[in-house]
């Protein structure tokens, strides 16, 4: 089930950031359920660490973090991460080698009955468009397929709310173009409410359906993307 994401004023101080200077700094946004947010802007802008206190992985200096109205940060308040039914997906989060691709996409599914456990992972492949590449390893995949995989194995414990970091980045320009469109259409088909980071205008564009630009920590024009 996924639900609405809240940034308040958010602000995020690195131990050691030189003059206490924020890489994330009023960061204001509203996701609403089942739609596709994006943060774009150039490295070092701070998208990673938007995303970092979103998953839970770095506390905030001010504001707060709301996932279905819930506080899962705020001064004093940081609900685990482990806690907070947030996924990710990230270019350097490949896939396991000596695993295949069904195995891969069980792996969130570890403590669910073994029935249960690969109805899920059939449901997951067939959604990703890869049904009959269950019992194939990694190195037996496209890249994209790759990542397709490493998308269905993100969905598969049910996140609330998905991350995407550059996802597509490793992927030459024709393909993520069209892994963009595939992954649009797969997240909106499960209804899932995701918020992408990226530098590639063109993937936001694709993807987006609510789109803001960062500029030194800072976000500026969040707004539905035009279609
Ligand atoms: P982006 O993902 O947009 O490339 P980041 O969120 O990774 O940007 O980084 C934003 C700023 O925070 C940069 O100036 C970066 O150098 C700094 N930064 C990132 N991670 C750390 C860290 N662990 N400690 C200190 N500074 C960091
Ligand atoms: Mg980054």
């Amino acid at each position: 089930m996924s639900v609405r994401l809240e940034l308040d004023d958010l602000s995020v101080v690195y131990d050691g950031a030189r003059d206490g200077h924020p890489a994330v700094a009023g960061v204001s946004l509203s996701l609403e359920a089942g739609r596709i947010g994006c943060l774009l802007g150039p490295s070092g802008c701070g998208k990673t660490t938007v995303l970092k206190a979103i998953a839970g992985f770095e506390p905030v200096r001010a504001g707060q973090v709301r996932l279905g109205g819930s506080v899962l940060s705020a001064p004093g308040v940081h609900v685990q991460p482990e806690r907070r039914r947030v996924g990710m997906m990230f270019q350097e989060y490949a896939l396991f080698p000596h695993l295949s691709a069904a195995e891969n996409v069980a792996f969130g599914l570890r403590r669910r009955p073994a029935p249960e456990r690969r109805a899920r992972v059939a449901e997951l492949l067939a959604l990703v468009d890869l049904a009959d590449a269950g019992e194939r390893y990694p190195h037996q995949l496209s890249g994209g397929q790759q990542q397709r995989i490493a998308l269905a194995r993100a969905l598969a414990p049910e996140p609330a709310l998905l991350l995407l970091d550059e996802p597509f980045s490793n992927l030459d320009g024709a393909t993520r173009e069209r892994l963009s469109v595939e992954v649009r259409d797969i997240l909106h088909r499960a209804g899932q409410t995701a918020m992408l980071v990226t530098h590639h205008h063109s993937e936001a564009r694709t993807l987006a359906d609510d789109i803001g630009t960062m500029h030194n920590g800072r976000l500026t024009d969040w707004a539905a993307a035009p279609r």
